[in-house]
Protein backbone atom coordinates (compact mmCIF):
# COMPACT_ATOMS: atom_id res chain seq x y z
CA UNK A 1 0.00 0.00 0.00
CA UNK A 2 1.43 3.39 -1.11
CA UNK A 3 0.90 5.07 2.10
CA UNK A 4 3.40 6.56 4.83
CA UNK A 5 2.77 7.19 7.74
CA UNK A 6 3.51 10.21 9.86
CA UNK A 7 2.81 9.52 13.92
CA UNK A 8 3.43 11.22 17.05
CA UNK A 9 6.22 9.74 17.43
CA UNK A 10 7.89 12.20 15.26
CA UNK A 11 9.85 14.83 16.80
CA UNK A 12 8.25 18.21 15.15
CA UNK A 13 9.71 21.65 15.07
CA UNK A 14 8.44 25.04 14.55
CA UNK A 15 9.71 28.58 13.30
CA UNK A 16 9.47 31.33 15.48
CA UNK A 17 10.47 34.94 13.58
CA UNK A 18 11.51 37.98 15.07
CA UNK A 19 12.55 40.91 13.85
CA UNK A 20 15.81 42.44 14.30
CA UNK A 21 17.21 45.66 14.47
CA UNK A 22 20.36 45.88 13.04
CA UNK A 23 23.71 48.65 13.02
CA UNK A 24 25.02 50.03 9.92
CA UNK A 25 28.15 47.49 11.11
CA UNK A 26 26.19 44.90 11.15
CA UNK A 27 24.36 45.39 8.15
CA UNK A 28 27.62 45.82 6.14
CA UNK A 29 29.36 42.42 7.81
CA UNK A 30 25.96 40.69 7.34
CA UNK A 31 25.93 41.48 3.46
CA UNK A 32 29.83 40.48 3.30
CA UNK A 33 28.58 37.15 4.56
CA UNK A 34 25.86 36.86 1.86
CA UNK A 35 28.03 37.66 -0.75
CA UNK A 36 30.01 35.32 -0.20
CA UNK A 37 27.76 32.92 0.29
CA UNK A 38 25.90 33.67 -3.06
CA UNK A 39 29.10 33.51 -4.54
CA UNK A 40 29.84 29.52 -3.26
CA UNK A 41 25.97 28.79 -4.69
CA UNK A 42 26.98 30.40 -7.89
CA UNK A 43 30.17 28.02 -7.81
CA UNK A 44 27.91 25.21 -7.37
CA UNK A 45 25.54 26.28 -10.06
CA UNK A 46 28.80 26.63 -12.37
CA UNK A 47 29.93 22.98 -11.30
CA UNK A 48 26.63 21.24 -11.53
CA UNK A 49 25.82 22.52 -15.35
CA UNK A 50 29.60 21.93 -16.46
CA UNK A 51 29.25 18.20 -14.96
CA UNK A 52 26.03 18.17 -17.11
CA UNK A 53 28.01 19.43 -20.06
CA UNK A 54 30.58 16.52 -19.51
CA UNK A 55 28.02 13.63 -19.22
CA UNK A 56 25.72 15.04 -22.03
CA UNK A 57 29.06 14.85 -24.23
CA UNK A 58 30.74 11.52 -23.62
CA UNK A 59 28.14 9.32 -21.03
CA UNK A 60 30.83 6.90 -20.35
CA UNK A 61 32.81 8.87 -18.20
CA UNK A 62 29.62 10.12 -15.34
CA UNK A 63 31.15 13.29 -13.42
CA UNK A 64 28.66 13.64 -10.03
CA UNK A 65 28.15 16.52 -8.75
CA UNK A 66 26.81 15.53 -5.28
CA UNK A 67 27.47 17.11 -1.65
CA UNK A 68 30.55 15.31 -1.15
CA UNK A 69 31.83 17.13 -4.49
CA UNK A 70 30.27 20.23 -2.90
CA UNK A 71 32.08 19.74 -0.18
CA UNK A 72 35.00 19.21 -1.20
CA UNK A 73 34.92 22.28 -3.82
CA UNK A 74 34.37 24.51 -0.63
CA UNK A 75 37.11 23.47 1.53
CA UNK A 76 39.66 24.21 -1.85
CA UNK A 77 37.97 27.44 -2.32
CA UNK A 78 38.30 28.37 1.26
CA UNK A 79 42.23 27.27 1.43
CA UNK A 80 43.20 29.55 -1.75
CA UNK A 81 40.27 32.40 -1.36
CA UNK A 82 41.36 34.28 1.75
CA UNK A 83 38.69 36.51 1.19
CA UNK A 84 36.53 33.60 1.48
CA UNK A 85 38.14 32.27 4.49
CA UNK A 86 37.55 35.81 6.40
CA UNK A 87 33.96 34.53 6.09
CA UNK A 88 32.28 32.34 9.28
CA UNK A 89 32.40 28.54 7.75
CA UNK A 90 28.63 27.57 8.97
CA UNK A 91 26.68 30.04 6.81
CA UNK A 92 29.24 28.43 3.47
CA UNK A 93 28.49 25.16 4.70
CA UNK A 94 24.76 25.39 5.17
CA UNK A 95 24.91 27.28 1.55
CA UNK A 96 25.79 24.30 0.15
CA UNK A 97 24.01 22.21 1.74
CA UNK A 98 20.87 23.94 0.72
CA UNK A 99 22.43 23.97 -3.06
CA UNK A 100 22.47 20.05 -2.87
CA UNK A 101 18.57 19.80 -1.66
CA UNK A 102 17.50 22.15 -4.22
CA UNK A 103 19.30 20.27 -7.13
CA UNK A 104 18.35 17.05 -5.91
CA UNK A 105 14.77 17.98 -5.88
CA UNK A 106 14.87 18.99 -8.98
CA UNK A 107 16.69 16.14 -10.16
CA UNK A 108 13.95 14.59 -9.29
CA UNK A 109 11.55 16.46 -10.64
CA UNK A 110 13.20 15.99 -13.96
CA UNK A 111 13.54 12.20 -14.15
CA UNK A 112 9.46 12.43 -13.88
CA UNK A 113 8.92 14.67 -16.70
CA UNK A 114 8.52 13.25 -20.34
CA UNK A 115 10.39 13.74 -22.53
CA UNK A 116 13.30 15.23 -20.63
CA UNK A 117 13.87 18.18 -22.85
CA UNK A 118 14.37 20.74 -20.50
CA UNK A 119 16.42 21.58 -17.18
CA UNK A 120 13.54 24.19 -16.00
CA UNK A 121 13.32 23.92 -11.86
CA UNK A 122 17.56 23.36 -11.75
CA UNK A 123 19.25 25.92 -8.90
CA UNK A 124 20.11 28.92 -10.57
CA UNK A 125 22.51 31.73 -10.00
CA UNK A 126 21.85 34.32 -7.82
CA UNK A 127 22.31 37.88 -8.96
CA UNK A 128 23.62 40.59 -6.29
CA UNK A 129 20.88 42.69 -7.53
CA UNK A 130 18.27 40.12 -7.01
CA UNK A 131 18.62 37.62 -4.61
CA UNK A 132 17.55 38.69 -1.29
CA UNK A 133 19.97 38.17 1.70
CA UNK A 134 19.83 34.61 3.31
CA UNK A 135 21.96 33.27 5.93
CA UNK A 136 21.34 29.58 7.62
CA UNK A 137 23.20 29.05 11.33
CA UNK A 138 23.53 25.72 13.04
CA UNK A 139 23.97 25.44 16.60
CA UNK A 140 27.53 25.95 16.59
CA UNK A 141 27.63 29.10 14.73
CA UNK A 142 25.33 31.46 16.85
CA UNK A 143 24.18 31.78 20.37
CA UNK A 144 21.72 34.08 22.30
CA UNK A 145 23.11 36.41 24.96
CA UNK A 146 21.44 38.92 26.88
CA UNK A 147 18.72 38.94 24.83
CA UNK A 148 21.13 39.68 21.67
CA UNK A 149 21.54 36.98 18.70
CA UNK A 150 25.55 36.81 18.36
CA UNK A 151 26.20 35.20 14.89
CA UNK A 152 29.44 33.09 14.38
CA UNK A 153 32.30 36.34 12.50
CA UNK A 154 31.52 38.52 15.37
CA UNK A 155 27.85 39.82 14.49
CA UNK A 156 25.75 41.26 16.86
CA UNK A 157 21.74 41.63 16.15
CA UNK A 158 19.34 43.11 18.57
CA UNK A 159 16.35 40.89 18.68
CA UNK A 160 13.05 42.51 19.01
CA UNK A 161 11.57 40.13 20.95
CA UNK A 162 7.72 39.97 20.39
CA UNK A 163 7.29 36.76 21.91
CA UNK A 164 8.78 34.05 23.84
CA UNK A 165 11.04 31.37 22.25
CA UNK A 166 9.70 28.43 24.22
CA UNK A 167 12.71 26.67 23.87
CA UNK A 168 16.61 26.81 23.24
CA UNK A 169 16.66 26.89 18.99
CA UNK A 170 18.47 24.36 17.04
CA UNK A 171 18.96 26.88 14.00
CA UNK A 172 18.79 30.59 12.67
CA UNK A 173 17.71 31.96 9.24
CA UNK A 174 19.00 35.47 9.28
CA UNK A 175 16.78 37.19 6.22
CA UNK A 176 16.22 40.15 4.79
CA UNK A 177 13.11 40.67 2.91
CA UNK A 178 11.86 42.47 -0.20
CA UNK A 179 11.11 45.50 1.96
CA UNK A 180 14.29 45.91 3.41
CA UNK A 181 13.82 44.43 7.08
CA UNK A 182 15.67 42.22 8.53
CA UNK A 183 14.27 39.02 10.48
CA UNK A 184 15.49 36.39 12.27
CA UNK A 185 13.26 32.95 11.84
CA UNK A 186 14.87 30.33 14.92
CA UNK A 187 13.83 26.62 14.84
CA UNK A 188 12.69 25.06 17.98
CA UNK A 189 11.79 21.83 18.66
CA UNK A 190 8.56 21.38 20.34
CA UNK A 191 6.36 19.17 21.86
CA UNK A 192 2.99 17.23 21.12
CA UNK A 193 -0.27 18.67 22.28
CA UNK A 194 -2.51 16.12 22.21
CA UNK A 195 -5.97 16.77 21.23
CA UNK A 196 -8.95 14.56 23.13
CA UNK A 197 -9.50 11.83 20.67
CA UNK A 198 -12.83 12.00 18.11
CA UNK A 199 -13.16 8.19 17.14
CA UNK A 200 -13.34 9.94 13.67
CA UNK A 201 -11.31 9.72 10.81
CA UNK A 202 -11.02 11.73 7.15
CA UNK A 203 -10.30 11.42 3.57
CA UNK A 204 -9.15 14.16 1.72
CA UNK A 205 -8.93 15.06 -1.98
CA UNK A 206 -7.25 17.78 -3.64
CA UNK A 207 -8.79 20.14 -6.32
CA UNK A 208 -8.97 23.16 -8.79
CA UNK A 209 -12.39 24.59 -7.71
CA UNK A 210 -12.44 22.85 -3.59
CA UNK A 211 -9.34 23.32 -2.21
CA UNK A 212 -10.29 20.74 -0.61
CA UNK A 213 -12.96 17.98 -0.59
CA UNK A 214 -13.71 15.73 2.17
CA UNK A 215 -15.67 12.74 3.40
CA UNK A 216 -17.35 15.22 6.13
CA UNK A 217 -19.37 18.21 4.20
CA UNK A 218 -18.56 20.59 6.86
CA UNK A 219 -14.88 20.14 6.28
CA UNK A 220 -14.56 21.29 2.79
CA UNK A 221 -12.51 23.90 2.00
CA UNK A 222 -13.46 25.96 -1.36
CA UNK A 223 -10.65 27.43 -3.13
CA UNK A 224 -9.81 30.78 -1.67
CA UNK A 225 -10.06 33.33 -4.16
CA UNK A 226 -7.16 35.85 -2.38
CA UNK A 227 -5.67 35.70 -5.77
CA UNK A 228 -8.59 37.71 -7.42
CA UNK A 229 -8.06 41.25 -6.33
CA UNK A 230 -4.73 40.54 -6.21
CA UNK A 231 -4.24 39.26 -10.04
CA UNK A 232 -5.04 42.41 -11.28
CA UNK A 233 -2.45 43.91 -9.19
CA UNK A 234 0.23 41.21 -10.51
CA UNK A 235 -0.52 41.39 -14.10
CA UNK A 236 -0.31 45.40 -14.22
CA UNK A 237 3.56 44.86 -12.36
CA UNK A 238 4.10 41.70 -14.73
CA UNK A 239 4.12 43.78 -17.44
CA UNK A 240 6.14 46.95 -15.73
CA UNK A 241 8.34 44.53 -15.04
CA UNK A 242 8.30 43.23 -18.91
CA UNK A 243 8.56 46.96 -20.09
CA UNK A 244 11.24 47.62 -17.82
CA UNK A 245 13.37 44.75 -18.51
CA UNK A 246 17.33 45.86 -19.80
CA UNK A 247 18.40 44.86 -22.89
CA UNK A 248 20.49 42.15 -22.53
CA UNK A 249 24.40 42.77 -21.21
CA UNK A 250 22.52 45.60 -19.88
CA UNK A 251 22.32 46.29 -16.06
CA UNK A 252 18.68 46.31 -15.04
CA UNK A 253 17.24 50.12 -14.32
CA UNK A 254 15.99 51.69 -10.58
CA UNK A 255 12.55 51.11 -12.60
CA UNK A 256 12.71 47.49 -13.31
CA UNK A 257 14.23 46.49 -9.42
CA UNK A 258 11.30 48.66 -8.12
CA UNK A 259 8.53 47.20 -10.23
CA UNK A 260 9.94 43.47 -9.57
CA UNK A 261 10.00 44.29 -5.29
CA UNK A 262 6.25 45.46 -6.07
CA UNK A 263 5.82 42.16 -7.54
CA UNK A 264 7.54 40.44 -5.05
CA UNK A 265 5.64 42.35 -2.28
CA UNK A 266 2.16 41.11 -4.19
CA UNK A 267 3.20 37.78 -4.01
CA UNK A 268 4.12 37.47 -0.48
CA UNK A 269 0.84 39.14 0.93
CA UNK A 270 -1.02 36.46 -1.14
CA UNK A 271 1.42 33.72 0.08
CA UNK A 272 0.81 34.88 3.47
CA UNK A 273 -3.06 34.87 3.20
CA UNK A 274 -3.15 31.49 1.51
CA UNK A 275 -0.97 30.25 4.49
CA UNK A 276 -3.51 32.35 7.00
CA UNK A 277 -6.44 30.23 5.32
CA UNK A 278 -4.52 26.74 5.66
CA UNK A 279 -3.79 26.36 9.02
CA UNK A 280 -7.25 27.58 10.06
CA UNK A 281 -8.56 24.67 7.94
CA UNK A 282 -6.23 22.51 9.16
CA UNK A 283 -6.64 22.97 13.29
CA UNK A 284 -10.30 22.69 12.32
CA UNK A 285 -9.79 19.26 10.62
CA UNK A 286 -7.04 18.09 13.30
CA UNK A 287 -9.20 19.08 15.92
CA UNK A 288 -12.11 16.50 14.86
CA UNK A 289 -10.12 13.89 13.77
CA UNK A 290 -8.33 11.39 14.93
CA UNK A 291 -6.80 9.88 11.54
CA UNK A 292 -6.71 11.69 8.58
CA UNK A 293 -6.08 10.05 4.98
CA UNK A 294 -4.63 12.76 2.57
CA UNK A 295 -3.88 12.72 -1.28
CA UNK A 296 0.13 13.07 -1.42
CA UNK A 297 -0.52 15.89 -3.92
CA UNK A 298 2.53 16.87 -5.67
CA UNK A 299 2.43 19.94 -8.25
CA UNK A 300 3.55 18.92 -11.98
CA UNK A 301 5.54 21.80 -13.11
CA UNK A 302 3.94 22.28 -17.08
CA UNK A 303 5.07 25.21 -18.17
CA UNK A 304 1.09 25.50 -20.09
CA UNK A 305 -0.59 25.61 -16.97
CA UNK A 306 -3.26 27.85 -16.38
CA UNK A 307 -3.02 31.44 -13.91
CA UNK A 308 -6.17 28.98 -12.27
CA UNK A 309 -4.40 26.08 -12.20
CA UNK A 310 -1.29 27.73 -10.64
CA UNK A 311 -3.24 29.04 -8.14
CA UNK A 312 -4.78 26.29 -6.94
CA UNK A 313 -1.19 24.35 -6.98
CA UNK A 314 -0.23 26.85 -4.58
CA UNK A 315 -3.20 26.82 -2.28
CA UNK A 316 -3.21 22.98 -2.28
CA UNK A 317 0.62 22.92 -1.16
CA UNK A 318 -0.08 24.80 1.50
CA UNK A 319 -3.05 23.42 2.75
CA UNK A 320 -1.24 19.93 2.74
CA UNK A 321 1.83 21.11 4.62
CA UNK A 322 -0.53 22.78 6.90
CA UNK A 323 -2.41 19.91 7.81
CA UNK A 324 0.72 17.76 8.33
CA UNK A 325 2.56 20.14 10.41
CA UNK A 326 -1.30 20.39 12.42
CA UNK A 327 -1.24 16.86 12.82
CA UNK A 328 2.11 16.27 13.84
CA UNK A 329 1.85 19.33 16.33
CA UNK A 330 -1.25 17.50 17.92
CA UNK A 331 0.14 14.16 17.73
CA UNK A 332 -2.67 13.01 15.18
CA UNK A 333 -1.91 10.14 12.55
CA UNK A 334 -1.74 12.02 8.89
CA UNK A 335 -1.19 9.52 6.15
CA UNK A 336 0.02 10.06 2.49
CA UNK A 337 -1.99 8.46 0.11
CA UNK A 338 -0.34 7.82 -3.66
CA UNK A 339 -2.58 9.76 -5.76
CA UNK A 340 -2.39 7.58 -8.55
CA UNK A 341 -5.65 6.58 -9.90
CA UNK A 342 -7.78 7.97 -6.67
CA UNK A 343 -10.54 9.35 -9.16
CA UNK A 344 -10.90 5.90 -11.14
CA UNK A 345 -11.43 3.64 -8.46
CA UNK A 346 -15.05 3.44 -6.90
CA UNK A 347 -14.69 3.70 -3.14
CA UNK A 348 -17.66 1.08 -3.03
CA UNK A 349 -16.18 -1.75 -4.09
CA UNK A 350 -12.56 -1.22 -5.86
CA UNK A 351 -13.39 -1.05 -8.87
CA UNK A 352 -11.45 0.60 -11.42
CA UNK A 353 -12.82 2.38 -14.14
CA UNK A 354 -11.59 2.03 -18.01
CA UNK A 355 -11.12 5.51 -19.06
CA UNK A 356 -10.00 8.49 -16.39
CA UNK A 357 -13.12 10.71 -16.33
CA UNK A 358 -13.01 13.73 -17.67
CA UNK A 359 -12.80 16.74 -15.77
CA UNK A 360 -16.40 17.98 -16.72
CA UNK A 361 -17.98 15.14 -15.40
CA UNK A 362 -18.65 15.85 -11.81
CA UNK A 363 -20.88 12.31 -10.50
CA UNK A 364 -18.66 9.47 -10.12
CA UNK A 365 -20.92 6.18 -11.43
CA UNK A 366 -19.31 2.86 -10.85
CA UNK A 367 -20.35 0.00 -13.62
CA UNK A 368 -19.68 -2.73 -11.58
CA UNK A 369 -21.30 -2.28 -8.20
CA UNK A 370 -23.94 0.78 -9.28
CA UNK A 371 -22.81 3.26 -6.73
CA UNK A 372 -23.47 7.21 -7.28
CA UNK A 373 -21.83 9.69 -5.88
CA UNK A 374 -20.17 13.20 -6.35
CA UNK A 375 -17.07 12.66 -8.25
CA UNK A 376 -14.85 14.13 -5.41
CA UNK A 377 -16.28 12.88 -2.47
CA UNK A 378 -15.22 9.52 -4.29
CA UNK A 379 -12.13 9.99 -4.62
CA UNK A 380 -12.38 11.35 -0.54
CA UNK A 381 -13.27 8.09 0.22
CA UNK A 382 -10.75 6.30 -2.07
CA UNK A 383 -8.21 8.18 0.11
CA UNK A 384 -9.46 6.70 3.47
CA UNK A 385 -9.68 3.38 1.56
CA UNK A 386 -6.02 3.11 0.40
CA UNK A 387 -5.22 4.26 4.08
CA UNK A 388 -6.49 1.59 5.07
CA UNK A 389 -9.15 3.03 6.94
CA UNK A 390 -12.99 2.36 6.77
CA UNK A 391 -15.14 4.53 4.69
CA UNK A 392 -18.30 2.92 6.28
CA UNK A 393 -20.50 5.04 8.10
CA UNK A 394 -19.29 8.25 6.64
CA UNK A 395 -21.88 10.75 5.64
CA UNK A 396 -22.62 11.30 2.05
CA UNK A 397 -22.35 7.53 1.07
CA UNK A 398 -25.15 6.53 -0.87
CA UNK A 399 -26.67 2.88 -1.22
CA UNK A 400 -26.73 1.43 -5.11
CA UNK A 401 -29.15 3.02 -7.49
CA UNK A 402 -29.94 6.26 -6.05
CA UNK A 403 -30.01 9.27 -7.69
CA UNK A 404 -28.31 12.42 -7.21
CA UNK A 405 -29.69 15.35 -7.67
CA UNK A 406 -27.59 17.58 -10.74
CA UNK A 407 -26.23 20.16 -8.67
CA UNK A 408 -27.05 23.35 -10.44
ZN1 LIG B 1 -18.30 0.15 -7.25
Amino acid sequence: MATRQKTSEDAGHARYTYRLRVSSTARTALLAEWDRCRWIWNECVAKSRAAHAHNRASPGDKLTCGPAQLDKMLTEARARTPWLREGASVPQQQIIRDFAKSRSKALKDIDKRLPMRQRAGMPRPKKKREALPTLNYTQRGFRLKDGRLHLAGGIELTVVWSRELPAAPSSVRVYRDVAGHWYASFVVATEVQPLPATGAVLGVDWGVKETATTTSDAHDLPHPQHGRKAQAKLTRYDRMVARRKPKTGQASSKGHREAKKWRAKTYAKIARQRQDTARKWAKKVVRDHDTIAVEDFRPKFLAKSTMARKAADAAIGATKTALIEMGRKHGRDVRLVHPAHTSMDCASCGARTKHALPLSERTYTCTACGVVSPRDKNSARVMLVRAGLNPAGVEGLRPPGALIPEAA
